[in-house]
């Protein structure tokens, strides 16, 4: 019997090699028709046998390319047409509705093999298919065709034409389809002298590299700075030059061999970094690594070339590991232009190192870590965004604004939240000019026109600030609320659950700074019932890099002396110190602050293991390398009201440390108390509401002994435990909350 269809597929089928795919599938079931790549969807047009149809279907589920996802695949029977061949016809534009734009994927083995046995890709350093090479970096418009990316600036030669237009060719309709005689090439700047080829570059970056220098290397998504990750002095000279003191260096390794030479690593590690997503994974080192790369911590952000340049290059160096810096200055977003490049970098490096194909959309290295085998994204940027995230709530038309410090915004597309890549700290200006032409650029790639915007209550956000230019509602979400929301929706949750929201800041409902939070909620509305003590700390956010302030202003609450901490503050000056003291007995500048972040940073400081810090939660990150294995003693702590008080933890930590306890002992018996407290929070809130959901977000989360211990704590108590694995637990997660929390409210009409 014959029949005709019409087959619509939504999710990330358009850049992943989708069409030729649907064409070899209708050969094989002789039917007829189109297939075409629509804004919206890939739209399929099938007529031939009804059983060939069917199975033509099952296929189409089944046995869909590699990275190619499909979260939605609806047919409906047409009148029967009689075609003459099945052919792929060209995109169409025709609404406002948009299908995924695919991440931007590390090069395929097979294309590394035609940099070998191709004549015209030999060495060619932008080989790319059909499922590998750029996408999101370089797409201006949808839908992803060659001309709406930045590779329209080059015109195919008739090799790549041929096989650009051949359907059983690897790269039938790769978009970034190039090769040495047509594509995008290097360029080689040092000292005001230029020079192109290929090869004659990568060998002079490789010397350079060689002889302990550093390149600016032009990356996928922004330029990067390389230099011997096995050579301190060059390091030294990279740290000082990018003003950069603390703060760990990404270290590319040749290979996984290289990696397992300095790490410990697991099977889900090591599927993660050979991932064609690419990422940064933290990994235990075994041993000592070079001094000034991974900055005195136990842990290193490892990852695998994943451009053809890095490979060509690592053929040519000495070293079998370089590390692989964000090119730009402090805080400030990655470098993108080249023309900056060229004027800036050579500040700090002894080349650069371009190519003439423009960088359209900025993404930087994503960062994860992995706990009990998942995924915890601690930064999301290449090979994450733009991927959407699924919540069931219909998010049309919301914007959400984010957080300041880990900015990343989300718009809402039906029930989907497109997160905008990583960000960063909004406060630097470089930053917030990023924020802005990101939002301009996901406005105008994702068709979409805001009708409601959800913020954080925090009226000095420039996030929130930048509400001001819309004229819709505006909703603002409590920061923390946020937070808990961010995890339920991932998970698909929508009940109420118990959240636990620990983190650096976050403004408090009653104006004070949150941080330690332990609420109960939904997607609409929350209740905070207890609370980290409220201390008042001397200089309030500020604090964050200088625990030593949040030290003093700890023991002065509980009326501890002072003698003993600043004993481990050699380089504070005693008038500093006087004027601490001085503004917390006059409650001068000291705002109550609830914070988890701050209450880690005093015990950093206490302890002596960092009281200044150079970096976003250097302190708590220190802390977490002294853990000790085999300790599971704890402080004693206390709850009043719904306020829990450190004042025994502290006391007894002090007495600890007067006795001579070592430092290790003591922050593990720290860490310990925590998640103590944890667990017999959730407990309490358990028996009160009868819930036994537990939704454990914030910053602190990205501990890996906090989240591992609470995690197995809470199970081991029957608890059902909800952690971030599809956006970071810090605030990078907290736009996906406020767009879910917006669209609950707006739905439930609760505002
Ligand atoms: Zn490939
Ligand atoms: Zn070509
Ligand atoms: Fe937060």
């Amino acid at each position: 019997m014959k029949k005709a269809c019409n087959i619509n597929i939504n999710g990330l089928v358009q850049g992943v090699g989708f069409r030729p795919f649907v064409y070899l599938l209708a050969q094989k079931h002789h039917l007829k028709g189109w297939v075409s790549n629509r804004n919206d969807c890939v739209n399929i047009r099938v007529s031939g046998d009804k059983s060939e149809i069917e199975g033509f279907i099952e296929d189409l589920k089944t046995k869909k390319p590699g990275v190619a996802t499909i979260s939605q695949l609806s047919v409906k029977e047409e009148p029967y047409e009689n075609y003459k061949s099945f052919e792929i016809v060209s995109s169409e534009s025709i609404s406002d509705e948009i299908t995924e734009i695919s991440p931007d994927l590390a090069v395929c083995d097979d294309c590394l093999a035609d940099m070998i046995n191709q004549d015209h890709r030999r060495n060619y350093p932008f080989v790319n298919c059909t499922y590998c090479g750029p996408r999101f970096s370089i797409i201006k418009s949808l839908p992803y065709d060659r001309p709406n990316t930045t590779m329209d600036e080059f015109k195919m030669c008739s090799l790549c034409e041929n096989e650009y237009s051949d359907v059983h060719d690897r790269r039938f309709h790769a978009q970034p389809v190039a090769c040495n005689n047509c594509g995008p090439h290097y360029k080689f700047y040092k000292n005001g002298k230029v020079f192109t080829n290929d090869q004659r570059i990568v060998q002079q970056a490789a010397n350079i590299i060689n002889k302990n220098g550093i390149v600016a290397i032009k990356g996928i998504g922004g330029y990067f700075m390389a230099c011997d990750a096995h050579n301190a002095k060059v390091v030294q000279r990279l740290r000082s030059s990018k003003k950069r003191y603390g703060k760990p260096f990404a270290v590319m390794f040749r290979d996984l061999e290289a990696i397992k030479l300095h790490a410990e690593l697991d099977y889900s590690e090591e599927e993660l970094l050979k991932s064609i997503k690419r990422p940064i994974v933290l990994l235990k080192l075994k041993k000592h690594f070079t001094e000034g790369v991974a900055d005195g911590l136990k842990s290193i952000g490892a990852m695998l070339p994943y451009m053809p340049f890095h490979y060509l290059l690592f053929e040519k160096v000495n070293t079998d590991a370089l590390v692989l810096t964000s090119g730009n200055f402090f805080e400030e977003p990655i470098i993108i232009d080249d023309v900056i490049a060229r004027e800036r970098l050579p500040e700090i490096c002894d080349a650069v190192v371009s190519y003439n194909r423009k960088i359209h959309n900025r993404v930087d290295d994503s960062v994860i870590m992995v706990v009990n085998h998942e995924v915890h994204l601690i930064r999301r940027s290449r090979g994450f965004a733009p991927e959407p995230i699924s919540t069931h709530i219909d998010l049309e038309g919301i914007l959400a604004t984010g957080a300041e410090l880990v900015n990343c915004f989300a718009i809402g597309k039906k029930d989907k939240a497109i997160l905008s890549q990583h960000i960063g700290d909004l406060k630097n200006f470089e930053t917030y000019n990023f924020y802005q032409e990101s939002y301009g650029r996901f406005k105008e790639l994702f068709r979409f026109q805001p009708t409601l915007i959800a913020c954080d209550m925090h009226p000095d956000y420039l996030s929130s600030r930048f509400t001001d230019n819309f004229d819709v509602p505006v909703i603002k979400v409590q920061h923390h609320h946020a937070h808990l929301a961010s995890c339920m929706v991932e998970n698909e949750y929508f009940g109420k659950a118990i959240g636990v929201c620990l983190d650096g800041t976050g403004y408090g409902t009653d104006g004070n700074i949150w941080g330690g939070e332990f609420l109960v909620g939904d997607l609409c509305s929350f209740e905070r019932y207890f609370h980290f003590e409220y201390v008042p700390i001397c200089g309030g956010d500020k604090a964050a890099y200088s625990p030593w302030r949040s030290g003093l202003s700890y023991l002065h609450y509980h009326g501890l002396d002072y003698d003993h901490a600043p004993k481990r503050w050699e380089s504070l000056k005693h008038q500093d110190i006087r004027l601490v003291l001085n503004s917390l007995e006059k409650n001068i500048n000291c705002p109550l602050s609830s914070s988890a972040g701050r209450l880690f940073d005093a015990v950093a400081a206490l302890t002596g293991i960092c009281y200044k810090a150079t970096y976003h939660a250097e302190a708590p990150m220190r802390m977490e390398s002294k853990i000790i294995k085999h300790c599971d003693d704890s402080y004693r702590f206390e709850i009043f009201d719904e306020e829990i008080s450190f004042e025994n933890s502290i006391t007894d930590l002090m007495a600890d440390l007067k006795e001579g306890i070592t430092v290790g002992t003591v922050v593990t018996k720290f860490h310990n108390t925590i998640v103590d407290v944890i667990l017999s929070v959730s407990r309490m809130l358990r028996d009160e509401t009868g819930i036994s959901t537990v939704a454990l977000s914030g910053g602190t989360f990205q501990n890996r002994y906090i989240l591992e211990k609470a995690w197995q704590a809470l199970k081991d108590d029957r608890f059902i435990v909800l952690t971030q694995r599809k956006v970071p637990s810090n605030d990078g997660g907290i736009a996906l909350g406020q767009i879910a929390i917006a669209a609950t409210k707006r739905k439930e009409l609760c505002v």
